[in-house]
């Protein structure tokens, strides 16, 4: 399978090179030349398999030969059986009549990243070895992604990581995440300022070509087509199990980046059969306006209960804008291009109504949020973070049929937003048991002025020569 990049440049790459570059060099993403198509038959013969083979099943037509099947299929093995706390790895709790919870955070980071990041980290260990190369890792973050990163990263022989945090501006549990874990190859550095001079820095050490060539400089953001692939799995997972592929079902995804909730629209391209894919905004709502008034339009970012969607740029949107355009390169990148200069889009009717029929979307505000933690807690004894209340209350707005199963994704373990939790149930969530002692791990960090030079220069004497 060959990719090829939403705005239309370059020739179509194969998938070991778009896994190491991430971003086209025309600025666009990339996306697979076309949709292959899922055996589901067969796939219904894997009942009962390890998440691992469906695995295979799911990546194999876009790596190909690329990676040597046997190869592939150790890898995976050893990501999805080694570091999940949960021999299903995505299991299904049901919590009311045909309503689940897919549980996506048995990783060791407790947020549905470490099912992409993880197997990202042992694909470019692979790639890397294969070549005799070595690249350095450089990523901001303000909480989730960078604790996957680095236990993504941990154990490669070919990576260096470096991590930057806003000093004091991660909550305990994402920091201590992050900054305990004592590999030599990995590097926390807390910047003394806010999240977008994290950004800002990182974008710098890319735009220094010299600094940039002489690290092998490299990412591994939300934009990367691999991950997205690995977050198609569990899609077909939770579709299986609940009777497909001769039944459909819906699925609500919380969502601020449309990372997951592309993932899900690329496994129904696949032909798995799905009625909803229901979209959950929080007060940042871009994606849900969107979809109401077919205008895309950032505007400031408000704190909410749900952090890890605070966003109000949705970068993974233009994959799909791309092919809700019928894969019209030049009509994309004229709406990036707007988007850009002006801030805003919007999209035709007749777009519009073809975009509705495949998406729905509804915002939940913190009271709701913290309103359905309470009320589940208290009618099911379940506990949600407040991530995955924004999706099932997306999901039980949108549901008319109750015959068709609802399956909301939970992105992330209570006990990673415990402050939340607690105010919404009276209970603060424990931490699983391989994290039990995350407050008395010493923890490994530098901070560093928010200076070019002096994080260069840091970069420098901490890569292995
Ligand atoms: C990253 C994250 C999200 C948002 O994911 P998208 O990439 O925007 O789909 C939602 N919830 C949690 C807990 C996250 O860590």
């Amino acid at each position: 399978m060959k990719f090829i990049s939403t705005r239309g440049g370059g020739e179509p790459q194969s998938f070991i090179d778009v896994l190491l570059n991430g971003l086209a060099p025309d600025g666009g993403l990339y996306v697979p030349e076309a949709w292959p198509e899922l055996d589901l038959e067969r796939l219904k013969s894997f009942a009962g398999a390890p998440y691992s083979d469906v695995a295979m099943e799911v990546v194999k037509p876009f790596i190909g030969d690329e990676i040597p099947a046997e190869t592939l299929q150790n890898i995976l093995r050893k990501v999805y059986q080694d570091n999940f706390d949960h021999s299903c790895v995505a299991p299904l709790v049901q919590i009311s009549p045909n309503t689940w919870i897919m549980e996506l955070f048995h990783g060791p980071t407790l947020a549905f990243k470490d099912y992409a990041l993880q197997l990202l980290g042992h694909l470019f260990d692979y790639v890397l070895e294969q070549r005799g190369e070595r690249v350095t890792i450089v990523g901001a973050t303000s909480g989730d992604t960078g604790s996957a990163a680095i236990e993504a990263c941990k154990g490669c022989k070919n990576i260096d990581i470096f991590i930057l945090h806003p000093e004091g501006r991660t909550s305990e549990v994402q920091r201590r995440q992050m900054t305990t874990v004592d590999a030599p190859n990995v590097h926390n550095i807390a910047l003394k300022g806010n999240f977008d001079d994290c950004q800002n820095m990182v974008k710098a050490m890319f735009n220094d070509t010299t600094f940039r060539n002489e690290v092998n400089l490299s990412a591994v953001n939300s934009i990367n087509w691999a991950r997205i692939m690995a977050q198609i799995v569990y899609y077909v997972t939770a579709s299986l199990a609940l009777g497909g592929p001769n039944r459909k079902v819906s699925f609500a995804v919380p969502t601020g980046n449309f990372g997951n909730i592309f993932a899900a629209y690329a496994a129904r391209q696949m032909g798995v059969p799905t009625k909803r894919l229901i979209i959950g905004s929080n007060r940042n709502d871009i994606l849900t306006r969107f979809f109401e008034t077919g205008t895309m339009k950032s505007e400031n970012v408000e704190p909410s209960l749900s952090p890890s969607m605070d966003i109000q740029i949705s970068s993974n949107f233009e994959r799909y804008l791309f092919d809700l355009l019928d894969r019209d390169a030049k009509g994309l990148t004229k709406l990036m291009n707007s988007y850009k200069d002006n801030g805003s889009f919007s999209i035709g009717s007749e777009y519009m109504a073809k975009a509705r029929r495949e998406f729905d979307a509804r915002r939940c505000p913190d009271e709701q949020t913290k309103g359905l933690m309470t009320a589940c807690y208290n009618e099911t004894g379940y506990m949600l973070d407040p991530h995955t209340a924004v999706g099932l209350y997306a999901g039980m707005q949108v549901r008319e049929d109750p015959s068709v199963p609802l399956v909301a994704l939970a992105c992330a373990h209570p006990a990673k937003f415990p402050d939340a939790v607690e105010n919404a149930i009276g209970i603060r969530p424990p931490l699983p048991p391989h994290l039990a002692d995350l407050y008395n791990r010493p923890e490994h960090v530098t901070a560093l002025g928010n200076d070019l030079n002096t994080v260069q220069y840091f970069v420098l004497n901490n890569i292995k020569k």
